[in-house]
Parts: C-alpha cells; sequence; structure tokens
C-alpha cells in the first residue's frame, strides 16, 4: 500500500494521491457489505463517546469559549443519534427495492439496487466544527464510500483532533483528511470526486459548484441564509420567546438554522421585545464569566457583528442590548451581548446579510400574509419558524413560503429529528442528508431490468405490424 507520508508531495500532489489511493482501492474491493459499513459505525460511535472530552477540549480553545454541555448536545449526541438510527435503519437502506414494470413488459421485473458512489469529498465549517464534518461522513460510509474530508481552517485544534481521530480509526484508502485553508478548499472542490458535499456559506457554495461542475461531479450544498421567525396572533408569547432566545444564542447565534429575524403582529410588538428579553435573561443571567454562553469564533466575526450593530445604532435606530449594567465585556475575550435591533429599514446590513451572531431584528407586521409576502421577497431561506395554536394561519404559513425546513412552536429541533431530511432550497442549498435521505445523498440507484426468460419484448422487434395493439 502507498503510505503518502512516504511521498514527499505537494499540497495538490498529496490531493491527487490521495483521491487516486482510495479510488483504487474502490475498484479493487467494490462495495464494502452490512458487516463491514456495520462494523465501521460500531467503531465511529464508540470513540465518539470515548472522545467526548477531547472533542469538547477542542473545540472550547478554538472557539475561546464554549460550554463542554453545548458541545455534547450539539456537536456529539446529534452525531451519535444519527450513527445510532443508521446502524439500525442501513439493513433496510440497502435492501434491493422491487418495483413494477408495467403489465406491457410482464413477465419482467424492475429491481433497484442503492450502490456507493465510490469517492466522495466532504467540506466543513467551523460553527460546529465536529457534528458538520461526521454527520455526513456517516452517512457516506453507511453508502460504503471512501471519504476525504477538508475540515475548516477557522477550528484548527479540532481540525488536527478530527484527522487524528479518523485515522485512528479508518486506513487513508477509506477516510482521509486534508487540512489547510480557502487555497486548499479550491484545489479539493475541482477534484473530480463522485459527489462533493459542501456546508459553509452560500458565497462559497457557489464557487464549490462551478468547480465541480467542470468535473460533472454532483453537488450537495448545505449552505446559510436568513431564517425567519413568525410569531401568529395567537402565538403563547413566553413559550415563543424562550425557544427563540434558546435558538437565537445557542452557540451564540452562529448556528446556520438560528432565527434571523423575528416578524412579529403590530399589537404585540412591546411584548415581545419584553418577553424576548426576559427569556434571555434567564437563560443567561450574566454573559462575562458564564461558561454556558459562547465566545464568537475570531475578531474579524466579532468586528463584523459590532459593525452590524453600530450601523444600526449609527442610523439611530431602537437597539435594546441585554446585559446586566455592571458587566464589562472584553473584547478579546469575544462575548457579544445578546442584541435586539427593532423595526430596523430593509436597507440596514442586518437585513441584507445573515448575521450569524447574537443579533435579532425584529419588525412587525400588519396581516399574516404581509409576513408571508416579506419572507418570499427575500432569497429562500434554510429553516423557517412559526409560532401559534390555530392550524389554519400555521398551515397558511406552511403551504405559501418555500423553505429549506420548517419548525412549529420550536427552534432548532427540526435539524435534530434524525428522519426529517435536512437541507436548503434555493440560496440556503440543495440535496439533503440525515437519515434515509442522507444514504440516497451518497448512492447510487441503479435501476435494473430483468427480463424473464419468457420473454415478451418480440412484440415489441420488427416487423412492426400489430403495433397499434399497444394503445
Ligand atoms: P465558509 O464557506 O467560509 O467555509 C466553509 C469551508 O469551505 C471551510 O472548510 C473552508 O476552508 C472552505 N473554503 C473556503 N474557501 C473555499 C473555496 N474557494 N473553495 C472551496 N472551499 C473553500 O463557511 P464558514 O464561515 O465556515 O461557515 C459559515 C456558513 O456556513 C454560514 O453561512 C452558515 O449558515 C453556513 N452553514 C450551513 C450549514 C447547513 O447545514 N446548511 C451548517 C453550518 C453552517
Amino acid at each position: 500500500m502507498t503510505t503518502l507520508e512516504a511521498l514527499d508531495v505537494k499540497p495538490q500532489s498529496r490531493l491527487d494521491a490521495v483521491l487516486d489511493l482510495q479510488r483504487a482501492a474502490f475498484l479493487r474491493d467494490g462495495a464494502p457489505g452490512l458487516d463491514e459499513r456495520r462494523d465501521d459505525l460500531k467503531r465511529l460511535i464508540a470513540a465518539m463517546k470515548e472522545n467526548a472530552d477531547a472533542i469538547a477540549i477542542a473545540i472550547s480553545a478554538d472557539f475561546g469559549s464554549r460550554s463542554k454541555h453545548e458541545t455534547i448536545v450539539a456537536d456529539v449526541w446529534p452525531v451519535v443519534a444519527g450513527a445510532r438510527n443508521t446502524l439500525k435503519r442501513l439493513p433496510g437502506w440497502m435492501k434491493p427495492k422491487g418495483v413494477g414494470v408495467g403489465i406491457e413488459l410482464l413477465p419482467a421485473r424492475g429491481r433497484i439496487l442503492y450502490q456507493p458512489l465510490g469517492v466522495v469529498g466532504i467540506i466543513s465549517p467551523w460553527n460546529y466544527p465536529f457534528q458538520l464534518a461526521i454527520a455526513p461522513l456517516v452517512a457516506a460510509l453507511a453508502a460504503g464510500n471512501r471519504v476525504m474530508l477538508k475540515p475548516s481552517e477557522l477550528t484548527p485544534r479540532t481540525s488536527e483532533f478530527l484527522a487524528g481521530f479518523l485515522a485512528k480509526l479508518f486506513p487513508e484508502e477509506k477516510v482521509a483528511t486534508v487540512l489547510g485553508g480557502a487555497d486548499v478548499g479550491a484545489a479539493f472542490s475541482a477534484l473530480p470526486f463522485d459527489h462533493l458535499f459542501y456546508t459553509g456559506s452560500t458565497e462559497i457554495g457557489r464557487r464549490v459548484m462551478r468547480a465541480a461542475a467542470d468535473n460533472l461531479t454532483p453537488v450537495t450544498l448545505e449552505l446559510g441564509g436568513k431564517s425567519p421567525c413568525i410569531i401568529g396572533a395567537d402565538a403563547d408569547l413566553a413559550a415563543a420567546c424562550r425557544s427563540i432566545a434558546f435558538g437565537k444564542l445557542l452557540n451564540a447565534g452562529q448556528t446556520c438554522i438560528a432565527p434571523d429575524y423575528a416578524l412579529v403582529p403590530k399589537p404585540m410588538l412591546d411584548d415581545f421585545v419584553a418577553g424576548l428579553e426576559a427569556a434571555i435573561r434567564a437563560l443567561y443571567p450574566t454573559l462575562a464569566r458564564n461558561p454556558d454562553y459562547t465566545s464568537i469564533i475570531n475578531a474579524r466575526h466579532y468586528a463584523r457583528i459590532s459593525r452590524l450593530v453600530d450601523e444600526a445604532r449609527e442610523r439611530g435606530e431602537r437597539v435594546v442590548q441585554i446585559n446586566s449594567a455592571s458587566e464589562q465585556l472584553a473584547p478579546e475575550a469575544r462575548k457579544f451581548a445578546p442584541t435586539l435591533v427593532i423595526e430596523p429599514p430593509a436597507d440596514l446590513t442586518v437585513m441584507r446579510e445573515e448575521i450569524f451572531g447574537p443579533v435579532l431584528p425584529i419588525l412587525s407586521y400588519d396581516t399574516l400574509d404581509d409576513a408571508i409576502a416579506f419572507v418570499n421577497a427575500r432569497p429562500r431561506p434554510l429553516a423557517l419558524y412559526y409560532f401559534g395554536v390555530g392550524t389554519a394561519a400555521r398551515d397558511r404559513v406552511l403551504a405559501l413560503t418555500t423553505s429549506g425546513g420548517a419548525a412549529v412552536n420550536e427552534t432548532l429541533l427540526h435539524v435534530a429529528a434524525e428522519n426529517l431530511p435536512f437541507g436548503g432550497v434555493g440560496a440556503s442549498g440543495m440535496g439533503a442528508y440525515h437519515g434515509d435521505a442522507g444514504f440516497r445523498t451518497f448512492s447510487h440507484a441503479k435501476s435494473v431490468f430483468l427480463q424473464n426468460r419468457f420473454n415478451a419484448a418480440s412484440l415489441l422487434h420488427p416487423p412492426y405490424g400489430r403495433a397499434a395493439d399497444f394503445m
């Protein structure tokens, strides 16, 4: 076996060499059977449980501060739960499916075989650096593929950890990790993979898709965007505020499906702002030394979020920052106080760009259809949250808006329901994973026509005298 360490190679040649190694192994060994895939998943699950503390330490070091609890709940547990679900359901997913061929083609039969695609690439971001690297890996391995992973350079300790963790579990010809920044990402996305799975910003997603197009490599793009919360007139306001505060401030808002802005019926605006403030104070009574409140990933993102709020202030907008008056937040610690921007105009940056931080614009609306029109006038979001008791308004919102996913009377948790396909639509992405959607994303559904020995197809052959009998 070629060992890459032995080949003193430059990044591009290393990428090519790993791809060649994995492709040769795939062609040599073919699709792994159920037992091998289940064994891989079992070892991965055991290693995740054993290494939960190490994962939490690496991620906290990368962020500056992130609690172990948040890492277990939001980064590790979802992958362990997803891998366990995959283990249980994989035999059913892998089973060839018989399909009818239509009465004219009887007695032939149809069958769909689920085959691995071959060698797939996964590019992952920094915000949930463990989950967003390993959850697609689970789906890709379950479908029998070989995987090259390129984690984010913004979480170097976690990326180093991932490289070592995966190298202990899998030979490089099955799973290989490639470290590096945007240049390596660009070279990586230009490799002729059998599939490329990218999680990250919409802007880079465009570049990844362009690079993949040259190889006709199919892509799954898990992108970002501005996910709205619509508060219905009959919503339980206290419960809505609790859920939105949680969804917005988990990981300090650095979550692809975090509520990005809220739309509230005009008469409820003040109560909503007061309710949200109370809910935030209950979840995070302090900030500076509160281990539950995660830091912003780096100084560049901290400055970006600060600019969003500064611009709103400079324009004279109403800004509510939720922090006890006695607390000083040192910029070096990058804990950004939860901030509400009330009724911002549409041209403010906070209403034009994905916020990806603990800032929530709140806008009021007159009628539910106005709120729906507001959402529909913008790029299709990754998630949409609706809060309300009655089903008619709920169903109207769900029917008339298009978003990757949606949750009713809750934020975020649709991503944790493993059997709900997770993915975006339009500018928030294409394709999906989790549960059987992940298995299918990384499989080729091969259609096979099985002719019967009492072959009736000769009726289709010339001479064509009896063709009219078919209609
Ligand atoms: P990013 O796009 O900056 O980087 C993501 C990955 O792409 C990194 O590994 C990076 O090295 C790589 N990369 C950078 N330049 C590249 C290039 N030219 N070609 C190929 N790869 C390149 O994203 P980010 O800042 O790490 O993540 C934040 C964004 O990701 C937000 O927009 C967020 O909404 C989105 N996101 C989406 C999901 C989802 O599941 N849909 C999940 C998390 C984050």
